[in-house]
């Protein structure tokens, strides 16, 4: 990378001293106080530490921080890689990860998807990856289509390689204006926000994860990549089984697209594959945590299609402690809950905790899933024989939990 000018090496110098300020004093980890310091004193930091690198943009609504982990791992085996591994996915996170590792070749940043078309226009990224879009909350929903719409308007017209779920239809629509896209047949299990065609509005017909518009033109283009079961399958009709460490389909879908890109950048999959093996957790999900002889294991979910996938990877023999909040980042309202179907949890033993546990209690009740209320999270976990557990929690949920263990997962 060429060296930045004087102003912002500056810039980024005292974004790093308040991140490190942040760090010592507590506040957490320091990546987006760093990055917003870095802004104020210079808002075209980010342009210029993007500048003479190969960027890939990582945006969807689920598993964008675990594909991040999982390109950053492969494009490792290439170079240096500057990331924002702490899931900072807005200009001031960005700023804070390319800030700290200026030398790296390569940068593989997690855009919040709202962002991603100001990330675009100001980084010049060259490579683009879009995996899937649903609502995250209630009171978010109808937004999707204006996000993917401006996708459209961002990637048109410039010289960008988009690597895209072909199976999610509105991603498809988000992704057809760039001039070079690699489709990935990678599923769509949530449809719930895709029975209409994005672009006239008409009914999809399905067959497995093909598509088309009953009324236009408007249908699924022919994937290059598969994701068939515990495998891809390569553009030359190539079978790779994948062997991940990260547990379930969501995370296969992940690594299917991760494949892909790192093709992009020259990489081929026999040396990309260990790569993607080697992520072990991302952020503290799907790791194990040990309490008093139980084994928890940490599940994220934070929208119905979320939960879905969680419910996939949980192992139907144990019990499983389910964890809500309604703050903020989770949306104020809870009324997701009545879009996601509850009842595969029917058979198991069921701990409701959160600070809304009693709306999923409401939920479930009404879904004829027996389950036991618990004041707190280390109530729930009392409640449990040695052995394994599962835990899902919604975001801020989650990070309570990961905060009672030191954040040490
Ligand atoms: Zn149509």
């Amino acid at each position: 990378m060429t060296q930045l000018p004087l102003r912002a090496q500056l810039a980024s110098a005292l974004g790093r001293t308040a991140a490190t300020l942040s760090r010592v004093t507590g506040r957490g980890d320091g990546s987006v106080i760093g990055g917003r310091v870095g802004l104020i004193l210079e808002p075209d930091l980010l342009r210029k530490l993007a500048a003479d690198r190969k960027l890939v943009l990582v945006s969807a609504t689920n598993g964008k921080t675990t594909t991040t982990r999982l390109i950053t791992s492969e494009l490792q085996e290439l170079g240096e890689v500057a990331t924002n591994a702490f899931g900072a996915n807005m200009p001031a996170g960005h700023v804070s990860a390319l800030a700290s590792n200026k030398q790296a070749p390569f940068g593989v940043l997690e855009v919040d998807e709202k962002y991603l078309p100001e990330v675009l226009e100001t980084t010049q990224a060259g490579v683009v990856c879009l995996m899937n879009l649903s609502r995250d909350q209630m009171d978010r929903a109808g937004e999707i289509w204006l996000l993917a719409q401006k996708w459209r308007r961002a990637l048109a017209g410039k010289d960008i390689h988009v690597v895209a779920n072909c199976d999610d239809p509105l991603v498809t629509w988000g992704a057809m204006t760039a001039s070079t896209v690699t489709w990935v047949s990678c599923g769509q299990p949530w449809k719930e926000d895709s029975w209409c065609c994005p672009e006239c509005g008409g009914p999809l017909d399905r067959k497995g994860d093909d598509w088309a518009c009953r009324e236009c033109h408007f249908r699924r283009p022919e994937p290059t990549w598969f994701l068939d079961d515990d495998a891809v399958i390569d553009p030359r009709r190539q079978r790779w089984v994948l062997d991940l460490r990260l547990p379930g389909r969501a995370n296969r879908a992940n690594a299917a697209i991760a494949l892909a890109v790192a093709e992009v950048f020259g990489l081929p999959v026999e040396r990309a594959l260990p790569r993607l093996r080697e992520v072990t957790s991302v952020a503290g999900r799907y790791t194990m945590v040990e309490r008093d002889g139980r084994s928890l294991r940490l599940l994220l979910a934070k929208n119905p299609a979320g939960w879905l996938e969680a419910f996939e990877v949980s192992d139907p023999s144990l019990p499983i402690v389910l964890s809500v909040n309604a703050q903020g980042p989770d949306g104020r309202d809870t009324s997701w809950l009545w879009d996601v179907d509850f009842r595969i949890l029917s058979g198991r033993p069921v701990y409701v905790t959160g600070e809304r546990r009693l709306d999923l209690a409401l939920r479930l009740d009404v879904a004829g899933v027996p389950f036991q209320l618990c004041e707190t999270f280390d109530a729930a976990v009392a409640q449990q024989r040695p052995g394994r557990v599962d835990v899902i929690a919604n975001y801020t949920a989650f990070q309570q939990i990961r905060a009672e263990f030191g954040r040490a997962v």
